[in-house]
């Protein structure tokens, strides 16, 4: 009898467990960050992992909300009630010679579970030299935090785009955050303290623009103001194609979406980041245009349409891993 044939009277008689089968081995840890590649009309491009901030517990971050609708909101969309986690979706254009990087992550601010940017990018196989410029959506510490490190810059051949209205507001002497609901006002000061510094050493790469500003004939700048006075929203687009990232206009698709007003503890003047985060998804709704959300589910591609008189974010979906 050959072995096949033992294997298959042991099966039938109910014996085949009784065969020393080889023990399983753990699963394998990652060995290189993931990414998504992906086209839009000529150009090519990627989304990198920086990492997640869990935000617990979930009230205090969306406080014009009631502890109660926001956890009925989240059961009701089988997620946690206890965090709402953060993602942080870092955009990599690609025209021709020119890499565009949008945002650069926390870098060391915030611990080991976010600040992978430089991990994600080594093993997608681009290198910091090759990044030629970045447009900073924002100057929170979770925007440009990856610019530095060990007081040099990161992405020495780049230029740094940014809001001259962003720029002018974190570097006046005194900012104004009477709008803001955030409490913590010892380490509002601090991450102001870091961004000043930021800049002051990046300033013969920082490159400032006004609202509408084009950018290597594939971008075009919006003003998004309330988040920060200086937060703008990115159009990237090809021919016909066009994809907008939103930044820091939602921070939970499952409750600001529906809920534009709850508003965010982040935010520097809560009232008109509420009515720019209706404008912004008003438009995006009409228009029916692509978009990427920097802390939304990864990679953060969606679309926004309405509901009754709700919004609601509707995810990408992949039919296989790209
Ligand atoms: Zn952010």
């Amino acid at each position: 009898m050959d072995r096949r044939t033992i294997l298959k009277s042991l099966a039938l008689l109910g014996a085949a467990a009784v065969i020393p089968f080889r023990k399983l081995a753990a699963f394998p840890s990652y060995s290189k960050r993931p990414y998504h590649q992906f086209k839009l009309g000529e150009l090519e491009l990627m989304v990198l992992a920086d990492g997640h901030i869990n935000l617990s517990p979930v009230q205090p971050n969306f406080p014009n909300g009631t502890e109660k609708a926001e956890k009925e909101l989240l059961q009701k969309s089988f997620r946690s009630t206890d965090a709402v986690d953060l993602g942080m979706n870092i955009l990599l254009v690609k025209k021709e010679n020119d890499f565009i990087l949008i945002d650069t992550g926390t870098g060391s601010g915030f611990g080991p579970s976010s600040g992978w940017l430089l991990q994600s990018m080594e093993d997608a196989g681009i290198k910091p030299e090759n990044i030629t410029h970045i447009i900073i959506s924002h100057a929170h510490p979770d925007h440009i935090g990856g610019l530095v490190k060990a007081e040099k810059s990161v992405f020495p051949a780049a230029t740094i785009h940014l809001s001259r209205i962003e720029h002018a507001f974190w570097m006046a002497a005194k900012q104004d955050f009477s709008k803001s609901k955030f409490q913590d006002k010892d380490l509002l000061a601090k991450f102001t303290a870091i961004t000043q510094q930021t800049f002051k050493l990046l300033q013969s790469q920082l490159h400032l623009f006004e609202d509408k500003a084009e950018i290597l004939g594939c971008i075009r700048m919006e003003l998004a103001p309330g988040h920060t006075p200086g937060h703008c929203v990115t159009h990237i687009y090809s021919g016909s194609d066009q994809l907008v990232h939103i930044a820091d206009l939602v921070h939970s698709d499952v409750l600001l979406f529906p809920h534009p007003e709850w508003g965010f503890n982040g935010d520097t003047d809560i009232e008109l980041a509420t009515k720019t985060r209706r404008r912004v998804m008003k438009a995006l709704a009409d228009s029916r245009t692509k978009a990427i959300g920097y802390h939304l589910p990864w990679p953060g591609l969606g679309h926004v349409r309405t509901n009754g008189n709700e919004f609601e974010w509707v995810a990408e979906t992949y039919a296989f891993p790209a």
